[in-house]
This record gives structure tokens, C-alpha cells and sequence, in this order.
């Protein structure tokens, strides 16, 4: 996080509090609001379980269309951010194969939540998963809070106990975090951080933007992803 963050400290301590936890090499489904998010928020662990040859299906909830609000053609951007996405995925060791596309819409997904409580039961029932991988329901963004309530309420409908993996991103950088909130934080290997770096820079349209003001990612944002560890909340949820 940036030295000038004035959460750093909060965050500083929540992190530095964090017990090692790594993943269970077993089916899991990762719950993807935007393009990006699949190597910004969960590229170590989605890059540790692909490795480990672990059945890994991702959700990829929307097109990304909303990024830039003064693009008035969503489509050739969502086109653009869906490749970027495929190459990503290829960059964290899956196969294009590994993604299903919702195609809600960003900056709406609250509006289709209990729909995408139902995909998620479904899809993570019919391919086993009890590891589902989503952002934080606080996370500072209406798309990933309306993600991460899904995959919670999800969880609960599923038979036996599911592990939800929440990850964080807006949240780290926006607001100091919750009191006792009490995170895990996962090793990653060399390989898996140059992994995660390779996916980053796939979503080039997020990171630069030639012209203008800023891009959606900036350098000074983008540098907690480049930590030797990935934080998350980990519950068992019956
Ligand atoms: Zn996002």
C-alpha cells in the first residue's frame, strides 16, 4: 500500500496480524466481478491452485463495460476487456476453458444479485466445489459487495460446509479496515507471483489510459499486488 494511504497503518496492522493459511487443493469456484479482478485480487491463488492441478472454475460476473464512463461504445470495450481477461486467465495457468461468462452488467450487479446467488449454488454443487473464492461484501465497490453477498448467501444453500475465500482490493486502499477483522494471508512462490504479474499486465485498457487523466489502475494502486502474500477472510460456512 502507498506510504501517503492514510489507512496504511489500519491495514498495516490487520496484515501484519495475519495467520499463513494456504488453500485445499480441491474444486473451487472464483467469483470474478470485473476483467481484472481474477489477477488483481486472487492471481497467487488462483495461480497456486492451477499448479497443483486443482479443479478451478471461474465466474466471470461482467464485461467490465462501465470502466470508463466518458466511453460511450461499451461494447468494443467489453470486447477488448474479454480478451484481455482469456489472456489472463492463460498467464495464471488455466485454460480459457475455465471461465463461464454471466455478462451482467457493470455497475449493476446488485440489481441481479439473487440471480447470481442461484448461478453460483448451481454451478459450485454441480462441479463439487466447497471453495468458493470471492471479493469481500465490504470491499469498497458496489459490483464486488454485490459479488461477495452472493457468494456468501450462496455458500449457505449448499449441502456440507463450504470454505469462502473473500478477497480484498478497494477496500485496502479506500477504508481503514473493520475492527477485528482477522485475515489469512497466503504464501505465494516466485512462480506464482511472476504469474500474477504476467495476468496483471494483460489488462492493459485498466492500466493505461494514453491522453487522459488516469487509468482505472494506477502504479501507486496497483503496488499492494505486487506483496509476497494475498490476504483473505476465510469462513466455513454451513
Ligand atoms: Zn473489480
Amino acid at each position: 500500500m502507498s506510504l501517503n494511504d492514510p489507512y496504511a497503518d489500519g491495514w498495516a496492522r490487520a496484515i501484519g496480524a495475519a495467520v499463513e493459511w494456504l488453500p485445499a487443493d480441491r474444486p473451487t469456484l472464483v467469483v470474478v466481478p470485473h476483467p481484472d479482478d481474477e489477477a488483481v485480487m486472487f492471481g497467487g491463488l488462483i495461480a497456486r491452485l492451477g499448479r497443483r492441478r486443482a479443479p478451478v472454475r471461474v465466474l466471470a460476473v461482467s464485461d467490465g463495460g462501465a470502466a470508463y464512463p466518458d466511453i460511450a461504445d461499451r461494447s468494443a470495450l467489453e470486447h477488448d476487456r474479454r480478451n484481455e481477461q482469456r489472456a489472463a486467465i492463460e498467464a495464471l495457468g488455466l485454460q480459457v476453458g475455465d471461465v463461464e461468462r454471466l455478462g451482467l452488467p457493470d455497475g449493476e450487479i446488485e440489481r441481479h444479485e439473487s440471480l447470481l446467488v442461484g448461478l453460483i449454488a448451481r454451478r459450485a454443487e454441480e462441479r463439487g466445489c466447497d471453495q468458493i473464492v470471492a471479493p469481500w461484501e465490504l470491499d469498497h465497490h458496489t459490483d464486488h459487495e454485490a459479488c461477495g453477498r452472493a457468494a456468501l448467501e450462496a455458500a449457505g444453500h449448499l449441502p456440507g460446509r463450504t470454505t469462502l475465500v473473500s478477497g480484498f482490493f478497494w477496500s485496502i486502499l479506500r477504508e481503514p479496515p473493520t475492527p477485528g477483522l482477522q485475515l489469512r494471508a497466503v504464501p505465494l512462490t516466485q512462480d506464482e507471483r511472476v504469474a500474477k504479474s504476467a495476468a496483471i499486465r494483460c489488462h492493459r485498457s485498466q492500466t493505461e489510459r494514453p491522453g487522459h487523466e488516469r487509468p482505472v489502475l494506477t502504479a501507486d494502486e496497483l503496488s499492494i499486488t505486487g506483496w509476497p502474500f494475498e490476504h483473505y477472510l476465510v469462513r466455513d460456512v454451513d
